[in-house]
């Protein structure tokens, strides 16, 4: 009989969503008439801007004329929207990224999971808790973890526990790791890292010959001045990390499919025997043999989103959202809850009332005022006692979820 890969199976069962899932349809059918409104998977809720739709479009009626039909193009990515990225997103804010540091990709999710390909097996991983599930999840797949423990944390991986005590910036690890997973904006607790804050990690990365993996995936809707969108805003950091962006959340592309990963050409690993290795060469020689790039249609729109239309749009769909943030913050501290993120980031991160478990809280805020959200708990053991809520929704959806949580939380008291 065929082998499997054994450490699948010391994956925790997808236990988040379809523990949520089955809970909403357990409460769906006993209360059929109650109008659930649903604030937990961070999916975006607005249509595509009519720029991006106006360059799919075009490049459609291109794919069906032979003068213009394209079969495969670069595996990195068209060079129209590789220097397209490389200009709005990094030169003109002062940053220096070559568009053929650009690795146009389908999805941030996957290059996060197959960036493990190119790096070796005895590294030591480093994760924020609580964290984006597939980061941990990729590394048990590729065998980099033992088996997990009862809170769901897995043997050998370092996990940097981020809380309100530490106002949600991770402590250096005081062990040596080799590759360390940043997310800012963060999903879940939708709180930012600063400049000083990435300065020490790009410190820890040079003292320590490691890599940060940056995922940069909430960048847009970061709305302070000061705060970095680019961890290649941090000098020195072209030797120490890669970065991950995704017009998913973006530009409503979750459906649509277009992300890029950027790799110094600088960036250096270490081979068995000791010796320095482009990681840039590696990722290409991969993607070159595994991926064949994102569609045609796929990349024009994506390109769109750097026109100046596309860039008023696209604002204006940040801004749909980041309202929702906004109206979602005020609304639930004016009724005495402890609230984070919602100002860079479309995700608010509470705390539960009362001490209550983030499941609890989850059972009560369905139960009460019919709204669904995430327990902090299912991104890890340190977001036990938080919960997450989405400013992915229609603005009535909002405005009643704030509602409904105000008069069953002034019922309670
Ligand atoms: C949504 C999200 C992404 C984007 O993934 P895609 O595969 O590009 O859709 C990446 N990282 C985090 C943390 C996310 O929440």
């Amino acid at each position: 009989m065929a082998r499997i890969n054994d450490n699948y199976l010391k994956l925790q069962a997808g236990y988040l969503f379809p523990e949520i899932a089955r809970r909403v349809n357990t409460f769906c059918e006993a209360n059929p008439e109650a109008n659930v409104i649903k604030m937990g998977i961070g999916d975006v809720t607005q249509p595509l801007c009519p720029a991006v739709v106006e360059a799919m479009h075009k490049a459609v009626d291109e794919m069906a004329v032979r003068e213009t039909f394209r079969g495969y193009g670069p595996e990195k990515g068209y060079s129209f929207l590789r220097d397209a990225i490389a200009k709005n997103d990094y030169q003109d804010r002062g940053i220096e990224i070559q568009s053929d540091e650009i690795f146009v990709s389908d999805g941030s999710k996957c290059d996060s999971a197959n960036l493990l390909d190119i790096f070796g097996s005895d590294n030591v991983i480093a994760v924020l808790d609580p964290v984006y599930p597939v980061y941990v999840d990729t590394n048990v797949m590729a065998g980099h973890t033992g088996q997990a423990d009862s809170q769901g944390r897995y043997e050998k991986l370092v996990y940097m526990p981020v809380t309100a005590e530490s106002n949600f910036e991770p402590a250096i690890p005081t062990e040596h790791v080799d590759l360390i997973y940043l997310c800012y904006p963060n999903n879940p607790t939708g709180t930012v890292a600063t400049r000083e804050m990435l300065e020490k990690w790009v410190a820890y990365a040079k003292e320590h010959n490691a890599i940060i993996f940056y995922d940069a995936a909430y960048e847009a809707f970061i709305s302070e001045e000061n705060v970095p969108r680019s961890i290649f805003e941090i000098e020195g950091a072209k030797d120490v990390a890669i970065e991950l962006r995704s017009f998913s959340k973006t530009a409503g592309f979750t459906g649509t499919r277009c992300a890029f990963t950027v790799i110094p050409k600088g960036l250096v690993g270490k081979t068995a025997s000791g010796e320095s290795q482009s990681i840039h060469a590696l990722w290409n020689r991969r993607q070159s043999t595994k991926f064949n790039g994102v569609s045609y249609p796929v990349q024009c729109g994506a390109a769109a989103a750097y026109s100046p239309e596309g860039k008023q749009q696209i604002s204006e769909l940040v801004a749909f959202y980041m309202n929702n943030a906004k109206l979602l913050r005020e609304g639930l501290t004016s009724v005495g809850f402890q609230v984070f993120g919602g100002i860079n980031a479309p995700y608010v991160w509470l705390r539960t009332p009362g001490e209550l478990s983030s499941w609890d809280f989850f059972d009560e805020l369905l139960e009460k005022s019919h709204i669904v959200g995430t327990p902090g708990s299912g991104f890890g053991a340190a977001g036990e006692g938080y919960f997450r809520l989405s400013a992915f929704n229609s603005l009535e959806n909002t405005v009643t979820a704030i509602e409904r949580i105000q008069k069953s939380v002034a019922a309670n008291v």
